[in-house]
């Protein structure tokens, strides 16, 4: 049986993986049953990227709100009809909470019949069989998978099937979300959800799609991968203009927004993660005017994605105006400004920056100066015991990039120089031998002294007849001797002082190891000679 929690584990980032735990938690203390459902499982059993976290909890998911901000999560929007709630955690992780329940659709464009329900009814209201799993978090049966549609057949077999002959009819909103999907992840309809999508096509269900669904699959668009192939998709099938009448790929910067992706991912690289989904809204709405802006912005749930959209703009703006002033006069300067700045901003600014002098700074932040990083003399840090357990270490390992980055130390000579009165004292030298290292020592030296009396009298003995048994001084003296120890105890060697702080010359680092044994100052030329010669 597959292993979905070690799965989860090892395919969920650190950030999501927190965010889980404080779920969890969140629902634990609240007696709820809590499962990651919804995309969140098709992703981590399709072994594709996990973009958010969906969960369901038998209850009231919006009496966790309380416990879920303490814990740090920001509420985008909650939801009273179906109890749930839009989060973002720590790291950009987003994750929907929501209430197990059941939907009745009694007409067409008319919002579902809402009612609490079971994890296992839950699930039949969903949209794909790849979609309509959940997997238990709970103590008891954490990691048991529940897939009554056989979802992880089809998503072996690459298929995007509906659950129901109605799925179109009852939520319109199902067609475009089958558009995004075979868009993304390039699998197609199955065959029968293939010809009830045609068919709700040709019978114009898109008509009776609600508005708050609208406004759902918008900002849904925020977070594609390739957001311009979906929109392209949109439109050949017309559900472009349902989501704005005029929008249109021509209004899209498609320069923009490639070069936002190609940044992001440069970004990644570098091991940041900035949401890209408000500067993706800003390039996918650039040339429409302020009112469609307006109305999209209004339809879109996540109200944090809406403010970052607007404030987009003057907060880059204003990190470039800084960056063109004295605060980031030297290299050292811009660099700090730039660790301080928020992600998102420096992704949207990288792109939409007008002047030349702010755009290279933002380049030599991401590629020239980041190589300055391998100027740090690390092997001489570490012999002058300048180690990462030093609580100094990350200070002093930063000034001295940043005095490299500003060409203030020109050399390694000038750099160890500069190291050199920064080094810790040598480590104090290890305790003494142990009270049962002493003890032992004691009664090898019992047994030694034992062996001479034995001897003594022995050689008495062999003096005054031969004829009478000797114990051999090596019998006695073997039980010591065996366990390795000497029959004298002596003190452990007191432990050598650290090497002193030697000038930069460059060696191989075995031949530093080589020479390790540093307690005494260095023996003049004549001396190591000698002490070479003794060795041989
Ligand atoms: P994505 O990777 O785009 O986030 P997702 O499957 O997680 O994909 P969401 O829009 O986050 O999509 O929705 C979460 C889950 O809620 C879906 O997996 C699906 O089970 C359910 N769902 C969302 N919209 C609908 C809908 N219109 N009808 C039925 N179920 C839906």
């Amino acid at each position: 049986m597959a292993d979905y929690i070690y799965t989860l584990e090892t395919r969920l980032s650190p950030d999501q993986l927190k965010a889980v735990t404080l779920v969890q938690d969140a629902a634990k203390a609240a007696e709820m049953n809590l499962y990651l459902t919804g995309g969140a499982i098709r992703d981590v059993i399709s072994g594709l990227p996990i973009r958010d976290l969906d969960f369901t909890v038998q209850g009231n998911a919006l009496k966790l709100q309380k416990d879920l901000e303490r814990a740090g999560a920001v509420v985008g929007d909650s939801d009273d009809a179906t109890k749930a709630l839009l989060l973002t955690f720590k790291g950009g992780v987003r994750a929907e909470i929501a209430m197990a329940r059941s939907e009745r659709y009694d007409k067409p464009g008319k919002p579902p019949q809402i009612a609490p329900a079971t994890i296992s009814e839950d699930l039949r209201r969903r949209d794909f069989t790849v979609n309509a799993m959940a997997l238990s978090l709970n103590e008891g049966s954490r990691g048991l998978l529940m897939d009554p549609f056989n979802g992880a057949a089809d998503i072996e077999a690459k298929v995007i099937r509906v659950l129901h002959n109605y799925a179109f009819l009852e939520d319109p909103s199902r067609l475009i979300r089958a558009s995004r999907f075979t868009t993304r992840f390039h699998w197609p309809l199955e065959d029968r959800t293939q010809a009830r999508y045609v068919s709700a096509k040709e019978n114009n269900y898109i008509e009776y799609i609600r508005s708050s669904t609208i406004g759902y699959e918008i900002e849904q668009l925020a977070y594609e991968d390739d957001p311009l192939s979906v929109l392209k998709v949109y439109e050949k099938e017309g559900w472009l203009k349902v989501l704005n009448p005029r929008w249109s790929t021509a209004k899209v910067d498609s320069v923009g927004l490639g070069a936002l992706m190609k940044t992001r991912q440069q970004m990644n690289e570098l091991g940041y993660a900035p949401d890209a989904a408000p500067a993706v809204l800003y390039f996918l709405t650039d040339r429409m005017g302020e009112k469609d802006i307006s109305d999209l912005r209004r339809a879109i749930p996540r109200k944090d994605l809406v403010e970052a959209w607007k404030d987009l703009e003057d907060h880059a703006q204003q990190l470039a105006k800084r960056l063109a002033g004295k605060e980031a006069a030297t290299p050292s300067r811009t660099w700090q400004l730039l660790s301080g700045a928020r992600p998102e901003m420096i992704l949207f600014l990288a792109i939409t920056a007008r002047q030349q002098a702010v755009a290279q700074k933002i380049k030599n932040f991401f590629t020239k100066w980041r190589q300055v990083q391998q100027k740090i003399p690390l092997l001489e840090m570490t012999e002058l015991h300048i180690t990462p357990q030093l609580p100094a270490y990350p200070k002093i390992s930063n000034d001295v990039f940043l005095l490299l980055l500003d060409g203030k130390l020109r050399s390694r000579t000038e750099t160890l120089k500069y190291l050199k009165p920064l080094a810790p004292p040598p480590p104090p030298p290890p305790p003494p031998p142990s009270a049962k290292r002493g003890r032992a020592a004691k009664a090898a030296a019992a047994a030694a002294a034992a062996t001479a009396t034995v001897i003594a009298a022995s050689a008495k003995a062999k003096g005054k007849g031969k004829d009478q048994p000797a114990a051999t001084p090596a019998v006695v003296a073997a039980k010591p001797a065996a366990k390795g120890k000497p029959a004298t105890a002596k003190p452990a060697p007191p432990a050598k002082p650290a090497a002193p702080a030697k000038p930069s010359k460059p060696e191989t680092p075995a031949k530093k190891s080589a020479a390790k044994p540093k307690a005494k100052p260095a023996p003049k030329k004549g001396q190591r000679n000698k002490a070479k010669g003794k060795k041989r």
